[in-house]
């Protein structure tokens, strides 16, 4: 006999196939906390099936994040699936994983003591971004005070920035100097740097791979001012660069660029394990150039969980998989492997700009150049080239149809003026991939031209689009 499907108690039969369950036969709760037990087989397909709503992450060509792993990764995943990054008491081997994985990376960034400088993994860039941004503001006051002056109006200098720069500074109460974009200067520059410094700066940060047009922020010449700077004024500003993106990926395929702790002046560094890093989600880390660069004042000591740990962190329990997976991703990959991944990808940028420079409409603004950014395209439209009238909101919109995700923007202050389209080329995004979506991009066109569109979309009624 069939339940009435509104009676409380279910039952069914183990016999019962998933979807002629009860449990599937009905709505399952959306905001009334559940009152009886269900099957997990049938809860596990229900959940799985409604994930398929979501978007084909490998299709999301705006995520500067992960979306392929290593097999391997997903099996180390598993068996850490218990590891508390906060234990190092109970988790020691985890916790000696992350301070390899910040030796190596104090290393690759030319550190001058990598053995014994500080560092630590983070959930991502945004929380190492305040770790760095903390550290920056505790030593600025213990030098003003040690000067004898005023430590209450702290400000920090950045050109466009990620919006955890804005989260700091509103955080932390720091007073953020973004630097305005001008015509065709769409990252910050040395002389305008110098223009908004003076005693109450914290700090500088650049960033190596802007997320609005990828490119590398010019951290040697920023470098270069402030030493000048300081030459002429005294005044001495450290610099902690944003390498999210630009951390895994300068160091092989750009090892010129001095960026890094080369720079005497670069103090620490941020870096996302997550996306270059090949991490899977949950990892980033920052590094500071010497021990002596970490305000010992930010560093807790956690006693109760059995031994004494040091600790520098906003979170207290954390997974400790992504931090495991990336060493796995150090010892599997190496110099060599990254170098060769992240190429592969540079390769395909360059090709895809090229290919959508053909096209017509549109002029490319950047092109996947290695030394200049990380590996992506972004491209504007020409004036009146629009057959149909499409905007690029239009464009981002019709390609979704087909499952990519191809972000429309416009840019910050002073070029809110400016709508640009961006892709990500990151490791699983093959040239093969990029040519099917070449293939519906020409489509759109095709389609616009022959349908123009009533009422093109602005940026308000386009669908929202985070810069991560
Ligand atoms: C992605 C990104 C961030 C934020 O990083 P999460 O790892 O997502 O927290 C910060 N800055 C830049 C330049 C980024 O690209």
């Amino acid at each position: 006999m069939r339940k009435n499907r509104s009676t409380k108690i279910k039952s069914y039969t183990n016999n019962d196939d998933i979807y002629a369950s009860v449990d599937l036969s009905t709505s399952l709760p959306k905001s009334h906390f559940p009152d009886t037990e269900r099957n997990p087989r049938n809860v596990f397909n229900a959940i799985r099936d409604e994930l398929l709503l979501d978007g084909n992450s490998r299709q999301n060509l705006a995520t500067f994040c992960q979306t392929w792993v290593d097999d391997e990764i997903r099996e180390l995943m598993d068996i850490s699936i218990d590891k508390n990054m906060i234990d190092k008491d109970e988790y020691p081997q985890t916790a000696e994983i992350e301070a390899r994985c910040v030796r190596m990376l104090a290393e690759l960034w030319n550190s001058p003591s990598p053995e014994t400088t500080l560092g630590c993994s983070t959930i991502g860039s945004s929380e190492a971004a305040m770790l760095g941004g903390l550290a920056l503001k505790w030593q600025w006051r213990k030098k003003r005070a040690a000067q004898g002056g005023a430590t209450d109006k702290p400000n920090l200098i950045c050109g466009p920035v990620q919006i955890c720069w804005h989260k700091f500074a509103r955080y932390f109460d720091v007073e953020l100097r973004e630097i305005p974009l001008e015509g065709e200067r769409l990252i910050m520059s040395p002389e305008e740097v110098l223009k908004r410094v003076d005693e109450n700066t914290i700090g500088v940060v650049p960033t190596l791979g802007v997320t609005f047009t990828c490119q590398y922020e010019p951290v040697k010449e920023v470098s270069d001012a402030l030493d000048e700077l300081q030459a002429n004024t005294g005044l001495d500003i450290p610099i902690h660069v944003d390498a999210a993106s630009g951390g895994f990926l300068a160091p092989f395929c750009a090892p010129e660029l001095e960026w890094d702790f080369r720079l005497p002046r670069v103090k620490s560094v941020n870096t996302s394990g997550h996306k270059f890093g090949l991490a899977p989600l949950g990892a980033g880390w920052v590094v500071w150039r010497e021990a002596t660069d970490l305000p010992e004042e930010l560093i807790f000591n956690v006693n109760y969980l059995g031994g004494n740990m040091p600790t520098f962190a906003l979170n207290f329990s954390r997974p400790g998989g992504q931090i495991i997976a990336q060493y796995y991703n150090f010892l599997r990959l190496g110099r060599e492997g990254y170098q060769k991944i992240h190429s592969a990808c540079y390769a395909t940028a360059q090709f895809l700009a090229n290919e959508i420079d053909k096209m017509g409409p549109f002029e490319i603004l950047f092109d996947g150049d290695s030394s200049k950014g990380i590996p992506a395209l972004a491209w504007k439209l020409k004036d009146g080239a629009n057959i149909g009238g499409y905007t690029l909101y239009d464009l981002a919109d019709k390609l979704r149809t087909r499952g990519w995700q191809v972000p429309a923007y416009s840019m910050p202050a002073n070029r809110n003026d400016l709508v640009i389209q961006r892709i990500l080329v990151r490791h699983g995004v093959s040239y093969d991939l990029g040519c099917l979506m070449l293939d519906d991009m020409k489509r759109a066109l095709d389609s616009f031209a022959r349908h123009p569109v009533a009422h093109s979309l602005t940026e308000e009624e386009a669908s929202g689009f985070n810069h991560g």
